[in-house]
Protein backbone atom coordinates (compact mmCIF):
# COMPACT_ATOMS: atom_id res chain seq x y z
CA UNK A 1 0.00 0.00 0.00
CA UNK A 2 2.91 1.92 0.51
CA UNK A 3 4.39 1.65 -3.15
CA UNK A 4 1.46 3.14 -5.17
CA UNK A 5 3.56 2.83 -8.24
CA UNK A 6 4.02 -0.75 -8.36
CA UNK A 7 0.23 -1.14 -7.48
CA UNK A 8 -0.72 1.11 -10.76
CA UNK A 9 2.29 -0.72 -12.46
CA UNK A 10 0.45 -4.34 -11.68
CA UNK A 11 -2.70 -3.01 -12.31
CA UNK A 12 -2.35 -1.97 -15.74
CA UNK A 13 -0.23 -4.76 -16.40
CA UNK A 14 -2.95 -6.96 -15.25
CA UNK A 15 -5.58 -4.74 -17.63
CA UNK A 16 -3.16 -4.95 -20.70
CA UNK A 17 -2.99 -8.86 -20.30
CA UNK A 18 -6.75 -8.26 -20.49
CA UNK A 19 -6.79 -6.74 -23.19
CA UNK A 20 -4.55 -8.76 -24.87
CA UNK A 21 -6.43 -12.06 -24.30
CA UNK A 22 -9.57 -10.53 -25.59
CA UNK A 23 -7.63 -9.71 -28.70
CA UNK A 24 -6.68 -13.11 -29.48
CA UNK A 25 -10.22 -14.74 -28.70
CA UNK A 26 -11.08 -12.29 -31.48
CA UNK A 27 -8.66 -12.91 -33.52
CA UNK A 28 -9.09 -16.52 -33.22
CA UNK A 29 -12.96 -16.13 -33.37
CA UNK A 30 -12.38 -13.89 -36.52
CA UNK A 31 -10.30 -16.34 -38.38
CA UNK A 32 -12.19 -19.66 -37.97
CA UNK A 33 -15.08 -17.41 -39.12
CA UNK A 34 -17.37 -19.21 -36.20
CA UNK A 35 -20.15 -16.42 -36.49
CA UNK A 36 -22.48 -18.71 -34.37
CA UNK A 37 -20.62 -18.64 -31.60
CA UNK A 38 -19.29 -15.76 -30.81
CA UNK A 39 -16.89 -14.85 -27.52
CA UNK A 40 -18.92 -14.12 -24.27
CA UNK A 41 -16.87 -10.47 -23.30
CA UNK A 42 -18.07 -8.17 -21.67
CA UNK A 43 -17.87 -4.14 -21.76
CA UNK A 44 -16.59 -2.43 -25.19
CA UNK A 45 -15.25 -6.03 -26.37
CA UNK A 46 -18.87 -7.14 -26.03
CA UNK A 47 -19.73 -4.55 -28.17
CA UNK A 48 -17.43 -4.52 -30.75
CA UNK A 49 -18.36 -8.58 -30.98
CA UNK A 50 -21.82 -7.87 -31.34
CA UNK A 51 -21.23 -5.25 -33.94
CA UNK A 52 -19.55 -7.83 -36.12
CA UNK A 53 -21.72 -9.97 -35.55
CA UNK A 54 -24.93 -7.60 -36.95
CA UNK A 55 -22.43 -6.99 -39.91
CA UNK A 56 -22.20 -10.32 -40.53
CA UNK A 57 -25.79 -11.53 -40.62
CA UNK A 58 -26.57 -8.03 -42.72
CA UNK A 59 -23.76 -9.64 -45.59
CA UNK A 60 -25.00 -13.40 -45.03
CA UNK A 61 -28.63 -11.77 -45.76
CA UNK A 62 -27.53 -9.62 -49.02
CA UNK A 63 -25.58 -12.77 -50.47
CA UNK A 64 -28.56 -14.85 -50.40
CA UNK A 65 -30.41 -12.68 -51.94
CA UNK A 66 -28.15 -11.67 -54.73
CA UNK A 67 -27.46 -15.67 -54.86
CA UNK A 68 -30.99 -16.32 -55.09
CA UNK A 69 -31.36 -13.44 -57.78
CA UNK A 70 -28.85 -14.89 -59.51
CA UNK A 71 -30.57 -18.46 -59.77
CA UNK A 72 -33.57 -16.70 -61.09
CA UNK A 73 -32.15 -15.13 -63.44
CA UNK A 74 -30.14 -18.14 -64.90
CA UNK A 75 -33.41 -19.61 -64.70
CA UNK A 76 -35.20 -16.84 -66.44
CA UNK A 77 -32.57 -17.22 -69.22
CA UNK A 78 -32.58 -20.47 -69.46
CA UNK A 79 -36.50 -20.65 -70.42
CA UNK A 80 -36.30 -17.92 -72.68
CA UNK A 81 -37.41 -19.26 -75.76
CA UNK A 82 -34.60 -16.80 -77.52
CA UNK A 83 -31.16 -17.08 -77.49
CA UNK A 84 -29.20 -14.95 -75.52
CA UNK A 85 -25.19 -14.11 -75.91
CA UNK A 86 -23.22 -11.95 -73.83
CA UNK A 87 -19.84 -11.10 -75.87
CA UNK A 88 -17.41 -8.63 -74.86
CA UNK A 89 -15.90 -5.32 -76.33
CA UNK A 90 -13.33 -8.25 -78.51
CA UNK A 91 -16.57 -9.56 -79.70
CA UNK A 92 -15.50 -12.74 -77.43
CA UNK A 93 -18.35 -14.88 -76.12
CA UNK A 94 -18.61 -14.32 -72.55
CA UNK A 95 -21.73 -16.57 -71.21
CA UNK A 96 -24.44 -17.64 -73.29
CA UNK A 97 -27.92 -19.08 -72.65
CA UNK A 98 -29.00 -22.98 -73.16
CA UNK A 99 -31.95 -21.72 -76.60
CA UNK A 100 -28.40 -19.89 -77.84
CA UNK A 101 -26.07 -23.10 -77.54
CA UNK A 102 -29.48 -25.01 -79.38
CA UNK A 103 -29.76 -22.56 -82.27
CA UNK A 104 -25.99 -21.99 -82.88
CA UNK A 105 -24.50 -25.06 -81.96
CA UNK A 106 -22.28 -23.51 -79.25
CA UNK A 107 -20.62 -25.45 -76.74
CA UNK A 108 -20.39 -24.29 -73.07
CA UNK A 109 -16.80 -24.87 -72.21
CA UNK A 110 -15.33 -25.02 -75.66
CA UNK A 111 -16.35 -21.72 -76.58
CA UNK A 112 -16.25 -19.64 -74.02
CA UNK A 113 -13.58 -17.34 -74.76
CA UNK A 114 -13.91 -17.60 -78.96
CA UNK A 115 -14.83 -14.64 -80.90
CA UNK A 116 -18.03 -14.84 -82.20
CA UNK A 117 -17.05 -13.95 -85.70
CA UNK A 118 -15.25 -17.58 -85.51
CA UNK A 119 -18.27 -19.33 -85.26
CA UNK A 120 -20.78 -17.48 -86.87
CA UNK A 121 -18.91 -17.00 -90.64
CA UNK A 122 -21.93 -16.62 -92.59
CA UNK A 123 -20.93 -13.09 -94.63
CA UNK A 124 -24.26 -11.12 -93.96
CA UNK A 125 -23.26 -11.55 -89.85
CA UNK A 126 -20.19 -10.75 -89.85
CA UNK A 127 -20.91 -7.52 -92.28
CA UNK A 128 -23.79 -6.90 -89.75
CA UNK A 129 -21.50 -6.69 -86.78
CA UNK A 130 -18.73 -4.71 -88.07
CA UNK A 131 -21.32 -1.62 -89.14
CA UNK A 132 -22.43 0.79 -86.08
CA UNK A 133 -26.08 -0.13 -87.04
CA UNK A 134 -28.22 -2.56 -84.95
CA UNK A 135 -31.61 -0.93 -85.27
CA UNK A 136 -32.87 -4.27 -87.34
CA UNK A 137 -31.85 -7.40 -86.97
CA UNK A 138 -30.39 -9.48 -89.76
CA UNK A 139 -31.80 -12.94 -91.08
CA UNK A 140 -28.88 -15.29 -91.93
CA UNK A 141 -29.31 -19.12 -93.38
CA UNK A 142 -27.25 -21.49 -91.28
CA UNK A 143 -24.54 -23.69 -93.49
CA UNK A 144 -25.38 -26.45 -90.52
CA UNK A 145 -27.94 -26.82 -88.33
CA UNK A 146 -31.74 -27.71 -88.61
CA UNK A 147 -32.50 -24.00 -88.75
CA UNK A 148 -33.11 -22.54 -92.06
CA UNK A 149 -33.22 -18.95 -91.26
CA UNK A 150 -32.22 -17.69 -88.16
CA UNK A 151 -32.67 -13.39 -86.76
CA UNK A 152 -29.79 -11.92 -85.03
CA UNK A 153 -29.84 -8.57 -83.05
CA UNK A 154 -27.23 -6.89 -81.91
CA UNK A 155 -27.93 -4.45 -78.54
CA UNK A 156 -24.99 -2.57 -77.43
CA UNK A 157 -24.48 -2.02 -73.43
CA UNK A 158 -22.09 -0.48 -70.96
CA UNK A 159 -17.87 -0.43 -71.74
CA UNK A 160 -18.76 -1.54 -75.75
CA UNK A 161 -20.22 -5.43 -74.65
CA UNK A 162 -22.78 -6.66 -77.12
CA UNK A 163 -25.78 -8.25 -76.09
CA UNK A 164 -26.93 -10.48 -78.79
CA UNK A 165 -30.40 -12.03 -79.35
CA UNK A 166 -30.87 -15.03 -81.71
CA UNK A 167 -34.47 -16.57 -82.63
CA UNK A 168 -35.12 -19.38 -85.12
CA UNK A 169 -37.70 -17.34 -87.98
CA UNK A 170 -37.82 -21.01 -90.17
CA UNK A 171 -41.45 -20.79 -89.57
CA UNK A 172 -42.16 -16.96 -90.80
CA UNK A 173 -39.36 -17.25 -93.42
CA UNK A 174 -41.45 -20.64 -95.05
CA UNK A 175 -44.89 -18.54 -94.36
CA UNK A 176 -43.58 -15.34 -96.54
CA UNK A 177 -41.99 -17.66 -98.88
CA UNK A 178 -45.66 -19.35 -99.49
CA UNK A 179 -47.20 -16.14 -99.88
CA UNK A 180 -44.94 -14.63 -102.28
CA UNK A 181 -45.17 -17.40 -104.44
CA UNK A 182 -49.14 -17.65 -104.24
CA UNK A 183 -49.27 -13.55 -105.14
CA UNK A 184 -46.42 -13.79 -107.77
CA UNK A 185 -48.77 -17.08 -109.33
CA UNK A 186 -51.88 -15.72 -108.86
CA UNK A 187 -50.59 -12.51 -110.77
CA UNK A 188 -48.96 -14.75 -113.72
CA UNK A 189 -52.58 -16.54 -113.90
CA UNK A 190 -54.53 -13.18 -114.01
CA UNK A 191 -52.26 -11.74 -116.69
CA UNK A 192 -53.64 -13.99 -119.83
CA UNK A 193 -56.97 -13.77 -119.63
CA UNK A 194 -56.33 -10.19 -118.93
CA UNK A 195 -54.25 -9.23 -122.15
CA UNK A 196 -57.64 -10.79 -124.09
CA UNK A 197 -59.56 -9.13 -122.39
CA UNK A 198 -58.12 -6.11 -122.85
CA UNK A 199 -57.67 -7.12 -126.19
CA UNK A 200 -61.29 -7.10 -126.99
CA UNK A 201 -61.58 -4.20 -125.45
CA UNK A 202 -59.71 -2.75 -127.84
CA UNK A 203 -60.98 -3.51 -130.33
CA UNK A 204 -64.40 -2.97 -129.38
CA UNK A 205 -63.71 0.84 -128.61
CA UNK A 206 -62.07 1.44 -131.72
CA UNK A 207 -65.26 -0.39 -133.80
CA UNK A 208 -66.63 2.46 -135.46
CA UNK A 209 -70.22 0.30 -136.07
CA UNK A 210 -70.36 0.23 -131.98
CA UNK A 211 -73.99 1.14 -130.19
CA UNK A 212 -73.29 4.90 -128.89
CA UNK A 213 -75.39 3.70 -125.83
CA UNK A 214 -71.80 1.30 -125.28
CA UNK A 215 -69.67 3.67 -125.74
CA UNK A 216 -68.98 4.89 -122.48
CA UNK A 217 -69.22 1.64 -120.57
CA UNK A 218 -66.38 0.05 -122.38
CA UNK A 219 -64.52 3.39 -121.97
CA UNK A 220 -64.44 2.44 -118.16
CA UNK A 221 -64.31 -1.19 -118.81
CA UNK A 222 -60.86 -0.37 -120.65
CA UNK A 223 -59.81 2.17 -117.84
CA UNK A 224 -60.36 -0.62 -115.25
CA UNK A 225 -58.58 -3.09 -117.06
CA UNK A 226 -55.85 -1.21 -117.75
CA UNK A 227 -56.07 -0.60 -113.71
CA UNK A 228 -55.99 -4.30 -113.67
CA UNK A 229 -52.61 -4.88 -115.45
CA UNK A 230 -50.66 -1.64 -114.06
CA UNK A 231 -51.45 -3.70 -110.03
CA UNK A 232 -50.42 -6.86 -112.17
CA UNK A 233 -47.53 -5.92 -113.35
CA UNK A 234 -46.56 -3.82 -109.60
CA UNK A 235 -47.55 -6.99 -108.30
CA UNK A 236 -45.11 -9.52 -110.05
CA UNK A 237 -41.87 -6.89 -110.56
CA UNK A 238 -42.55 -6.74 -106.34
CA UNK A 239 -42.38 -10.71 -105.94
CA UNK A 240 -39.59 -10.47 -108.58
CA UNK A 241 -37.66 -8.38 -106.14
CA UNK A 242 -38.82 -9.82 -103.11
CA UNK A 243 -37.06 -13.30 -104.62
CA UNK A 244 -33.95 -12.31 -104.73
CA UNK A 245 -33.01 -11.43 -100.95
CA UNK A 246 -29.27 -10.93 -102.43
CA UNK A 247 -28.14 -7.73 -102.81
CA UNK A 248 -27.65 -6.41 -106.79
CA UNK A 249 -24.40 -6.09 -107.90
CA UNK A 250 -25.28 -4.25 -111.49
CA UNK A 251 -23.00 -2.14 -113.74
CA UNK A 252 -22.76 1.60 -113.69
CA UNK A 253 -25.35 3.63 -114.82
CA UNK A 254 -25.14 7.23 -116.06
CA UNK A 255 -28.25 8.82 -114.07
CA UNK A 256 -27.51 12.16 -116.46
CA UNK A 257 -28.91 9.92 -119.24
CA UNK A 258 -31.61 8.29 -117.17
CA UNK A 259 -32.72 11.43 -115.95
CA UNK A 260 -32.90 12.99 -119.66
CA UNK A 261 -35.32 9.93 -120.27
CA UNK A 262 -37.55 10.14 -117.92
CA UNK A 263 -38.14 14.03 -118.42
CA UNK A 264 -38.93 12.86 -121.79
CA UNK A 265 -41.53 10.50 -120.68
CA UNK A 266 -42.76 13.37 -118.14
CA UNK A 267 -43.44 16.08 -120.83
CA UNK A 268 -45.25 13.62 -123.32
CA UNK A 269 -48.34 12.88 -120.50
CA UNK A 270 -51.33 15.19 -120.58
CA UNK A 271 -51.61 17.79 -117.87
CA UNK A 272 -47.75 17.38 -116.69
CA UNK A 273 -46.69 19.97 -114.95
CA UNK A 274 -45.67 23.12 -116.84
CA UNK A 275 -41.72 23.38 -115.88
CA UNK A 276 -40.03 20.15 -115.55
CA UNK A 277 -35.91 20.73 -114.82
CA UNK A 278 -32.60 18.43 -114.23
CA UNK A 279 -29.91 19.58 -112.13
CA UNK A 280 -27.14 17.26 -112.56
CA UNK A 281 -24.27 18.14 -110.38
CA UNK A 282 -22.30 14.77 -110.59
CA UNK A 283 -20.90 12.81 -113.94
CA UNK A 284 -20.13 9.81 -110.56
CA UNK A 285 -22.11 7.21 -112.36
CA UNK A 286 -24.14 4.71 -109.90
CA UNK A 287 -23.84 0.92 -109.67
CA UNK A 288 -26.85 -0.80 -109.91
CA UNK A 289 -29.54 -2.88 -112.07
CA UNK A 290 -30.52 -0.79 -114.62
CA UNK A 291 -33.72 -2.02 -114.97
CA UNK A 292 -34.61 -2.02 -111.41
CA UNK A 293 -33.34 2.04 -110.93
CA UNK A 294 -35.27 2.89 -114.48
CA UNK A 295 -38.44 1.75 -112.51
CA UNK A 296 -37.61 3.24 -109.11
CA UNK A 297 -37.29 6.51 -110.09
CA UNK A 298 -39.55 6.12 -112.64
CA UNK A 299 -42.17 5.33 -110.40
CA UNK A 300 -40.89 8.48 -108.11
CA UNK A 301 -40.67 10.99 -111.44
CA UNK A 302 -44.29 9.51 -112.26
CA UNK A 303 -46.27 10.25 -108.69
CA UNK A 304 -44.79 13.11 -108.39
CA UNK A 305 -46.50 14.55 -112.04
CA UNK A 306 -49.68 12.45 -111.14
CA UNK A 307 -50.10 14.77 -107.74
CA UNK A 308 -48.76 17.84 -109.09
CA UNK A 309 -51.05 20.17 -111.47
CA UNK A 310 -50.42 21.43 -115.10
CA UNK A 311 -49.46 24.62 -113.26
CA UNK A 312 -46.95 22.83 -110.93
CA UNK A 313 -42.86 22.55 -111.34
CA UNK A 314 -41.02 19.05 -110.85
CA UNK A 315 -37.15 19.28 -110.36
CA UNK A 316 -34.73 15.81 -110.65
CA UNK A 317 -31.93 16.31 -109.20
CA UNK A 318 -28.36 14.25 -109.18
CA UNK A 319 -25.69 15.09 -106.93
CA UNK A 320 -23.03 12.74 -104.49
CA UNK A 321 -20.87 13.85 -101.59
CA UNK A 322 -18.44 12.05 -99.29
CA UNK A 323 -22.03 10.15 -97.98
CA UNK A 324 -22.62 8.58 -101.32
CA UNK A 325 -24.96 9.41 -104.13
CA UNK A 326 -28.65 11.28 -104.32
CA UNK A 327 -31.19 11.52 -106.34
CA UNK A 328 -34.34 13.49 -105.45
CA UNK A 329 -37.64 14.42 -106.96
CA UNK A 330 -39.24 17.34 -105.97
CA UNK A 331 -42.57 18.70 -107.15
CA UNK A 332 -44.89 21.44 -105.81
CA UNK A 333 -47.75 19.32 -105.96
CA UNK A 334 -50.75 18.62 -103.07
CA UNK A 335 -48.14 17.33 -100.59
CA UNK A 336 -49.20 14.90 -98.08
CA UNK A 337 -49.89 15.54 -94.50
CA UNK A 338 -47.34 14.01 -91.79
CA UNK A 339 -49.17 11.51 -90.18
CA UNK A 340 -49.23 9.03 -93.44
CA UNK A 341 -45.52 9.82 -94.79
CA UNK A 342 -44.02 6.77 -92.73
CA UNK A 343 -46.76 4.37 -93.71
CA UNK A 344 -46.15 5.66 -97.87
CA UNK A 345 -44.06 2.57 -98.68
CA UNK A 346 -46.56 -0.14 -97.89
CA UNK A 347 -48.38 -1.77 -100.34
CA UNK A 348 -51.53 -0.59 -101.64
CA UNK A 349 -51.68 2.57 -98.83
CA UNK A 350 -52.75 5.65 -100.21
CA UNK A 351 -53.29 8.75 -98.52
CA UNK A 352 -56.23 9.51 -101.13
CA UNK A 353 -57.82 6.46 -102.71
CA UNK A 354 -59.90 7.87 -104.61
CA UNK A 355 -57.39 10.56 -106.26
CA UNK A 356 -55.25 7.57 -106.40
CA UNK A 357 -57.05 5.63 -108.29
CA UNK A 358 -58.27 8.17 -110.48
CA UNK A 359 -55.03 9.04 -111.78
CA UNK A 360 -54.41 4.98 -112.32
CA UNK A 361 -52.17 4.19 -109.25
CA UNK A 362 -51.68 0.97 -108.57
CA UNK A 363 -50.73 1.74 -104.80
CA UNK A 364 -47.59 0.00 -105.01
CA UNK A 365 -45.17 2.21 -106.74
CA UNK A 366 -43.34 3.29 -103.61
CA UNK A 367 -43.25 -0.27 -102.26
CA UNK A 368 -41.18 -0.92 -105.49
CA UNK A 369 -38.74 1.74 -105.13
CA UNK A 370 -38.23 0.61 -101.49
CA UNK A 371 -37.53 -3.02 -102.47
CA UNK A 372 -35.43 -1.44 -105.33
CA UNK A 373 -33.49 0.76 -102.90
CA UNK A 374 -33.14 -2.15 -100.13
CA UNK A 375 -31.23 -4.32 -102.58
CA UNK A 376 -29.04 -1.44 -103.48
CA UNK A 377 -28.46 -0.96 -100.05
CA UNK A 378 -30.19 2.50 -100.00
CA UNK A 379 -32.79 4.26 -98.59
CA UNK A 380 -35.19 6.55 -99.28
CA UNK A 381 -35.85 10.01 -97.33
CA UNK A 382 -39.54 11.56 -97.87
CA UNK A 383 -40.45 14.94 -96.92
CA UNK A 384 -43.87 16.93 -97.50
CA UNK A 385 -46.34 19.46 -96.47
CA UNK A 386 -49.64 19.59 -97.53
CA UNK A 387 -50.00 22.11 -100.50
CA UNK A 388 -46.65 23.19 -100.56
CA UNK A 389 -45.14 20.19 -102.38
CA UNK A 390 -43.50 16.88 -101.67
CA UNK A 391 -39.29 15.60 -102.21
CA UNK A 392 -39.04 11.88 -102.21
CA UNK A 393 -34.97 11.62 -101.87
CA UNK A 394 -33.13 8.04 -102.85
CA UNK A 395 -29.73 7.91 -100.98
CA UNK A 396 -27.57 5.13 -102.02
CA UNK A 397 -24.14 4.25 -100.19
CA UNK A 398 -20.74 5.85 -101.26
CA UNK A 399 -19.57 1.92 -102.35
CA UNK A 400 -22.68 2.44 -104.97
CA UNK A 401 -20.71 5.47 -106.60
CA UNK A 402 -18.55 5.15 -109.12
CA UNK A 403 -16.24 8.60 -110.13
CA UNK A 404 -16.63 9.13 -113.97
CA UNK A 405 -12.72 7.82 -114.44
CA UNK A 406 -13.04 4.93 -112.76
CA UNK A 407 -16.67 4.08 -114.46
CA UNK A 408 -14.95 4.15 -117.90
CA UNK A 409 -12.17 2.16 -116.80
CA UNK A 410 -14.58 -0.73 -115.33
CA UNK A 411 -16.78 -0.43 -118.86
CA UNK A 412 -13.41 -0.66 -120.93
CA UNK A 413 -12.37 -3.81 -118.77
P1 LIG B 1 -50.02 5.19 -106.22
O1 LIG B 1 -50.00 4.22 -107.35
O2 LIG B 1 -51.33 5.26 -105.51
O3 LIG B 1 -49.44 6.51 -106.59
P2 LIG B 1 -47.62 4.82 -104.66
O4 LIG B 1 -47.15 3.67 -103.84
O5 LIG B 1 -46.77 5.27 -105.78
O6 LIG B 1 -49.07 4.48 -105.13
O7 LIG B 1 -47.84 6.05 -103.67
C1 LIG B 1 -48.55 5.85 -102.46
C2 LIG B 1 -49.30 7.08 -102.07
O8 LIG B 1 -48.39 8.12 -101.72
C3 LIG B 1 -50.13 7.68 -103.18
O9 LIG B 1 -51.41 7.09 -103.24
C4 LIG B 1 -50.20 9.14 -102.79
O10 LIG B 1 -51.26 9.34 -101.89
C5 LIG B 1 -48.89 9.39 -102.06
N1 LIG B 1 -47.89 10.06 -102.92
C6 LIG B 1 -46.85 9.47 -103.57
N2 LIG B 1 -46.09 10.38 -104.21
C7 LIG B 1 -46.67 11.58 -103.98
C8 LIG B 1 -46.35 12.94 -104.37
N3 LIG B 1 -45.31 13.23 -105.14
N4 LIG B 1 -47.18 13.90 -103.92
C9 LIG B 1 -48.24 13.62 -103.14
N5 LIG B 1 -48.58 12.38 -102.74
C10 LIG B 1 -47.81 11.38 -103.15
Amino acid sequence: MGRPWAGLACALTLHLAWVLANLFRLEWWLRHRNYADPPNAGGVWGEIIAQIVRLHRRKRFHKQRFVQLMRQLQRSTAALPNGVVILNAQREIVWFNRMAAQLLNLRRTADLGMRIENLLREPEFVRYLAGTDYSNPVVIRPMNGEYSHLSLQVAPYGDGQLLLLVSDVSRQMRLEAVRRDFVANASHELRSPLTVISGYLETLGGDPALDPDLEAPVMEMRRQAGRMTAIIRDLIELSRLEEGNEAVVGEPLDVAALTGLLRKDVVARSGHPRDVRVRIDSTARLLGSESEITSAFSNLVDNAAKYTGAEGSLEMHWWTDQEGGHFAVSDTGIGIPPEHIPRLTERFYRVDPGRSRATGGSGLGLAIVKHVLQRHGGTLEVKSRLGEGSTFTCHFPPTRILPMTQAASAATA
